[in-house]
């Protein structure tokens, strides 16, 4: 569920046209919907909700303050991964003591800001990184808290790229590993090594992953204790799939009724890590048609929007519906289906201006006719989209639309040429 919707042939965000929000602020634009992001992050929270966890919110999956703001304000805590996500966590209000920070390669003045910030967890991905830390925090005298990050060598069955809980991976320790780690630092006064943490991957569209994943972390969890260690938190990652394909929402009830029973009664603080989850489905991106193009058998329909707004179909292989803003009452989709096929709909590549025959954003779609000037709507582009935007091509990154019911305001400009060159000045 989201609350992108046709209304007599136009999309609406909410209560605004899609339409109207494209004349104000330009294409290509991101338009998030305010109700689906809390509505997505409310249903994680009360399916999980016997847990009593915390939920931290990727903040790398779609980073935009405004957004930061909205989940900080609904009690959400935030997962980081860089020194400049902890800024945004910060600046966007949320509380400290419920952020996480994962990533291999923490630097000694990012672990400083994280200090000062008195974050709630460093998750720690290797030995040396958690030797480091220990040695920062004696140096300062401070006491910090982290957990362990385990790869539970599962198989998520997600893409090459964003597997990250099999043995072979750059992330964490294996579980062997894990118990050496905790001989050695275990009971190290500085930084208190009190949870572990998993991450297997993105997306994860089935439960047994999980499942797989968390039974191993608390058999490690058993022996840990059994040895003395005091373990206090688990925090189970994110990945939970979004819903690509139609307007449904991720299951998050689903997730929760296999991983509940798992966890209560543990005696484990939970925390978990969504991002896509929350995000994907709260977003579209919006683009205008320049030109339709046939070459051969086959039709490009050219727009204004590029692999360096939105590279998930490029890098990936994503795919994400894409419809005209304004159908035509005749050509309305009930549910979204890439393979949708409605009479008068032809097949096409819709593709950007980028200099590169990977810049697409869908090969062989079935389109309901469409011609220079009307309006596309990118659905689900919400995580992963704007922030992994680029200057390729010197192209300055779209703007970025925030709908609350029948308001809308923009969160992003949209940068102009000069931004382009600012760093540049000497
Ligand atoms: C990327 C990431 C997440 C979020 O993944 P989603 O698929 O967006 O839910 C959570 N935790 C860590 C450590 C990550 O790197």
């Amino acid at each position: 569920m989201d609350s992108f919707e046709y209304r007599q042939g136009e999309l609406f965000c909410e209560d605004v046209p899609a339409g109207q929000i494209a004349e104000a602020a330009g294409t290509p634009t991101f338009v998030y919907s305010a109700a689906t992001l809390i509505e997505h992050y409310d249903r994680i929270a009360a399916a999980f909700a016997v847990l009593r966890p915390i939920i931290c919110y990727s903040i790398k999956s779609c980073q935009n303050i405004h957004l930061i703001r909205l989940l900080a304000e609904r009690g959400a805590g935030m997962d980081v991964v860089s020194g400049g996500e902890l800024f945004r966590a910060l600046k966007g209000g949320a509380d400290p003591a419920r952020i996480v920070y994962a990533g291999v390669g923490k630097t000694d003045r990012e672990i400083h800001e994280a200090i000062d910030a008195g974050i709630g967890w460093f998750n720690i991905e290797s030995e040396a990184e958690l030797a480091n830390i220990i040695a920062l925090a004696t140096d300062r005298n401070v006491v910090v808290r982290a957990a362990l990050r385990v790869n539970p060598d599962v198989d998520p069955k997600t893409h090459r790229h964003t597997s990250t809980g099999k043995k072979e991976t750059k992330f964490g320790v294996d579980i062997e590993r894990a118990r050496r780690v905790f001989d050695e630092f275990g009971r190290n006064p500085r930084v208190r090594l009190t949870g572990l943490h998993l991450h297997i991957g993105s997306p994860v569209n089935t439960v047994a992953p999980y499942v797989e994943a968390i039974r191993k972390a608390l058999a490690l969890i058993g022996d840990l204790r059994a040895a003395g260690f005091t373990i206090d938190t688990l925090d189970i990652g994110g990945g939970f799939g979004a819903d690509y394909e139609t307007d449904q929402a991720p299951f998050a009830a689903e997730y929760a009724q296999h991983i509940v029973p798992l966890l209560k009664d543990q005696g484990l603080h939970v925390i978990l890590e969504p991002g896509r989850s929350i995000s994907a489905n709260a977003g579209v991106l919006l683009a205008r048609v320049l030109y339709v193009k046939q070459a051969g058998d086959k039709q490009f329909v050219i727009v204004d929007a590029a692999m360096t707004d939105l590279i998930r179909p490029a890098l990936y292989d994503a795919s994400h519906f894409l419809w005209p803003v304004r159908p035509g009452t005749d050509h309305v989709p009930a549910r979204r289906r890439h393979d949708l096929r409605m009479p008068g709909c032809r097949m096409v590549d819709v593709v950007g201006p980028v200099c590169e025959s990977g810049d697409f954003l869908a090969r062989e779609r079935y389109l309901p006719p469409v011609q220079r000037g009307d309006l596309l709507a990118v659905f689900t582009a919400g995580a992963y989209g704007f922030v992994m935007a680029s200057h390729y091509n010197s192209r300055p990154n779209a703007a970025e639309v925030l709908v609350e019911g029948n308001a809308y305001r923009i969160i992003r400009r949209r940068e102009n040429y000069p931004d382009l060159i600012e760093p540049e000045k000497s």
